[in-house]
């Protein structure tokens, strides 16, 4: 009942030498896989319909438009593309809104979406962050085609402003979020909390298990308030204490231990339906027994 979805395509997305969002992350995993003895299904392409619930066609003609024949080009500072750029692009949110039709299907309950380039930052008309298209606020406007309420978990270590800022348009679109702060994208403060359906919870630099903990708590009380018929989770692992990006402390069993609290609230509410996508995590030995530790705790409850 569960199923992993990834493309090689995914591993063409060169962002050039030095960046650390780059194709080592995905091969890992793709070992991990292998070593877990996971069979992994070959992500579909996104539709242009399903990329136009959150994206502009100008937006995303322009992404298009912005794929080099060679070497890199830069939509921002940090968001590089190659010439296997759109290709990832499409099938990163492909195989997101791909895990959203198997599940509703009752194909499986519980899915991974081993893919880059990352979503969270993506906003409808721009880069962001690493990201080009916002995989998981894709597959939640697929889903929400069929289902009324679902929640996005977001643990990387920054906040998904770009999900943050699309689930706020959406009634039945619950967002929730911790990360470091302050750290990029600078947003992501309790204060703008929409009540019950947008739920930032920021840490400050050195927090580790108890604070993370205490976080995801609080915020499970809402989630659980809102009844989700499904729960996507925006895996990102750079909140691990040997992560170089973030200063936040924590370890593989905290990560095991969110995975156990999200599925137990879906089976509380949903038959168990987690969908989750990576997003960040840049040590690579962090990031493979960080998601070691994320798929056991998918699988096993
Ligand atoms: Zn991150």
């Amino acid at each position: 009942m569960f199923r992993t979805y990834t493309h090689p395509s995914c591993l063409r997305h060169d962002t050039g030498p030095g960046h650390p969002e780059r194709a080592d992350r995905l091969k890992v995993l793709l070992n991990l896989c292998d070593e877990m003895k996971l069979e992994t299904t070959p992500a579909r392409e996104a539709e242009m319909e399903e990329l136009l619930r959150v994206h502009p066609q100008k937006y995303i003609d322009a992404v298009q438009d912005a794929v080099p024949d060679r070497g890199q080009a830069y939509l921002d500072a940090d968001t590089a593309m190659s010439p296997g750029s759109w290709d990832a692009a499409v099938h990163a949110a492909g195989a997101v809104c791909q895990a959203v039709d198997d599940v509703l299907a009752g194909k499986c309950a519980r899915a991974f979406c081993a893919v880059r380039p990352p979503g969270h930052h993506a906003f409808p008309d721009r880069p962001e962050g690493f990201c080009i298209f916002a995989n998981v606020s894709i597959g939640a406007l697929h889903a929400l085609q069929k289902v009324k309420r679902i929640a996005v978990a977001d643990f990387d270590v920054h906040h998904g402003n770009g999900t943050d800022f699309i689930a706020r348009k959406h009634a039945g679109f619950f967002f929730a979020s911790t990360h470091q702060s302050p750290l990029y994208p600078g947003t992501g403060l309790p204060e703008e909390d929409i009540a019950g359906r947008v739920v930032n919870r920021p840490l400050p630099a050195n927090a580790g298990t108890a604070e993370f903990r205490a976080a995801w708590i609080n915020i499970l009380k809402h989630m659980d308030a809102f009844k989700p018929e499904l729960i996507f989770i925006s895996a990102g692992f750079d909140g691990h204490r040997d992560d170089p990006l973030a200063q936040i402390n924590l370890t593989e069993d905290d990560y095991a231990w969110i995975t156990g609290e999200l599925t137990k609230l879906a089976d509380r509410h949903c038959g168990g339906k987690v969908i989750s996508a990576l997003e960040g995590g840049y040590d690579l030995t962090a990031l493979k027994n960080s998601v070691a530790a994320h798929l056991k705790a998918m699988a096993s409850s």
